[in-house]
């Protein structure tokens, strides 16, 4: 067999031809033509931008092969099994290959028969393997996830460090890094130690439109989960917890309520955790409940939503981590799922370390992280702001601007809480405040002799949540301090004394608890906002899995979501009018445009 035949030898007809999309996500032309021109790049895009096609596409076009280094084996099988789906001639060679399967690699690599070569770092930096390459062809050498580069990253991978060499071994193929690192001392590290300090920078904004971001207050939080995932039936997702044995108790209710799930952390057996992996990535699997060991090895692209059920401890992993949902561009959801008692819990562990300045950072990360958690404004722009990019406006897509605060005078609510921490002596904590402020009849406020305080009982017009909103709103505002080293006991700040005195007035938001719930799922939408016809999704979605299954690959390797969508908004029914969707190149219009016609025909 040759090369990917017939290609033409521009971008344009490439992405149309062989991926079948009309028009290029931002800077990836950029990038493409820069090394089709035999040039160097520096690639950041947020997950999902699309970095994938700045090295396939100048694959396909430059003569030669392309030599792609990616950190994982189980990611380079899903790229190579997409690719091939696209009828493009891409192999992998790494060590989970057979003897007669890597030969035959190494075959068709010495015959100059492929394009793309996916190769693990350890295996291409042999003496062996450089000598092979030596003699051939090379169009251009990508290094995918070059982050584990550097050691400031949290992926570093010590094989990824001999990279820098390409450089000098083979001087005049293009190199090309890309990477989704949002942090500015990973990225000077990763083009320093691969040679990329004179190469151009493209750098796509962080932004995730497609990710509506949701946070709410976590009350029940199973029931609030089963509630979230009874409106996404089918669609897949990932629930990320604190601690292994919360995975496996969230997994087992889950899969008691009939839902398909599983958990997955670091301390399972290495086979049932790629057991995990795998029946995600086939859709057996509608949900993985896991910890943060979930995800780098996760190309999924469908992932609709990921829900936090506790707080991650920073900004940068509650990003990165809500940041695999939508990465095919369809609309997703992020639901971080908050309370004031998991801060309390993170920061006691935090504290616990042995390293005073590692401890500062990271409570300087956690505090961030509760900032935007607590933040009354637009979700994205504090997220974005976060990274050091300014929103124009707000978003539009996250729980705050479509479902605003409700603000009032507060002041009097501030006035009985703020009097009450005084009259406890500045030594008790929130859930003690309430209890007074709500006259409870409990043993502990009998034997403090606190039901004998002028604030007794002062706010029963609240509710216990609705006065922890307050209290936490004070907190915010700066007139109640939190003393977490000391059982998180409330004191009054010197903002106080004046909203005591009445000189002072406090505006409040309208606590969220007891509101709506989040999230009701919405409309299914294509890229250019069509709307797409849900039964006929789920008759292409159900095709598209016996299509997948019968070639034991992924759904999304045979179309994405996104394609799907477009399918069951437009309704072609000719292969020409096939051909217009997006995601459909000649490859995929031919092996499977009279399936997909046939479903089609019947809507
Ligand atoms: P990244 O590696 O940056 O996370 P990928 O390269 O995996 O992102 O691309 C994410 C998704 O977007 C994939 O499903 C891919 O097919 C799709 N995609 C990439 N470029 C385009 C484009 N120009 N038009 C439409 N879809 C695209
Ligand atoms: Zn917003």
């Amino acid at each position: 067999m040759a090369k990917t035949p017939g290609i033409a030898a521009d971008p344009a007809t490439v992405l149309r031809a062989v991926f079948g999309y009309t028009s290029f996500r931002p800077l990836q032309r950029e990038v493409i033509e820069r090394v089709v021109g035999g040039g160097d790049a520096f690639v950041l895009m947020p997950t999902g931008g699309g970095k994938s096609l700045c090295y396939q596409v100048p694959a396909l076009v430059r003569p030669g092969t392309a030599v792609v280094v990616s950190p994982l084996i189980s990611l380079m099988k899903d790229q190579v099994d997409a690719l091939q789906a696209n009828g493009v001639a891409a192999e992998r060679y790494n060590s989970s290959l057979e003897a007669g399967e890597a030969r035959r690699v190494l075959v068709r690599l010495h015959a100059g028969e492929l394009d793309l070569l996916y190769v693990a770092p350890e295996r291409l930096m042999t003496e062996a393997f450089l000598e092979r390459l030596r003699p051939l062809e090379i169009a251009l050498f990508a290094v995918d996830e070059a982050h584990c580069v550097s050691q400031w990253g949290h992926d570093f991978r010590p094989e990824y460090i001999a990279l820098g060499k390409l450089r000098e071994l083979f001087p005049g193929v293009p190199f090309l890094a890309l990477t989704a690192t949002a942090d500015e001392a990973t990225r000077a590290d990763v083009r320093e130690k691969l040679g990329l300090l004179d190469a151009p920078v493209f750098a796509a904004g962080f932004d995730r439109p497609n990710i509506r971001y949701t946070v709410v207050a976590k009350s029940k939080p199973a029931e609030q989960l089963l509630a979230f995932l009874r409106r996404r039936r089918g669609d897949s997702g990932i629930v990320y917890c604190l601690t292994r044995r919360r995975t496996a108790e969230v997994a087992a209710r889950l899969a008691s309520e009939g839902i398909p799930a599983a958990a997955y952390h670091a301390g399972l057996p290495g086979a049932e955790r790629t057991a995990v992996q795998d029946a995600f990535l086939r859709d057996e699997l509608q949900v993985v409940v896991a910890t943060v060991a979930f995800g780098m090895g996760i190309d999924k692209p469908d992932v609709r939503f990921v829900v936090h059920y506790d707080m991650p401890k920073s900004i940068e992993g509650y990003y990165q981590e809500s940041g695999r949902a939508g990465r095919d561009g369809m609309p997703a959801e992020a639901l971080l799922l908050f309370r004031l008692q998991d801060v309390v819990t993170a920061r006691r562990l935090v504290e616990g370390g042995s390293d005073p300045d590692q401890v500062r950072v990271e409570l300087h990360k956690l505090n961030a992280m509760v900032a935007f958690a607590e933040s009354l404004g637009c979700r994205r722009r504090a997220l974005l702001g976060y990274f050091g990019e300014a929103l124009e406006r707000d978003c539009g897509n996250c729980d705050v601007c479509l479902d605003p605060p409700e603000r009032y005078d507060g002041t009097e609510h501030a006035q009985k809480v703020l009097s009450c921490v005084y009259r406890v002596g500045q030594r008790f904590g929130a859930r003690h405040i309430v209890d007074v402020l709500r006259g409870a009849d409990v043993a502990r406020i009998r034997d403090l002799g606190h039901e004998r305080l002028t604030t007794y009982g002062i706010g029963k017009d609240l509710s216990s949540d609705a006065w922890m909103s307050v209290i936490r709103q004070l907190v915010h505002l700066g007139y109640l301090r939190q003393d977490i080293a000391n059982y998180s006991v409330l004191k009054l700040t010197p903002a106080a004394t004046p909203v005591l005195r009445g000189e002072r007035r406090v505006e409040l938001a309208v606590p969220r608890e007891g509101r709506r719930p989040a999230g009701a799922r919405r409309p299914r939408r294509t890229a250019d906002g069509l709307a797409v016809d849900e039964a006929l999704f789920e008759r292409l979605r159900a095709l598209r899995k016996r299509l997948a299954d019968a070639q034991a690959v992924p759904a999304y390797v045979v179309f994405s979501d996104a394609t799907l969508g477009a399918m069951a908004a437009l309704r072609p029914q000719t292969l020409e009018e096939l051909r217009c969707v997006s995601g459909v190149g000649e490859t995929k219009l031919a092996r499977y445009g009279a399936a997909f016609l046939a479903v089609l025909a019947g809507a």
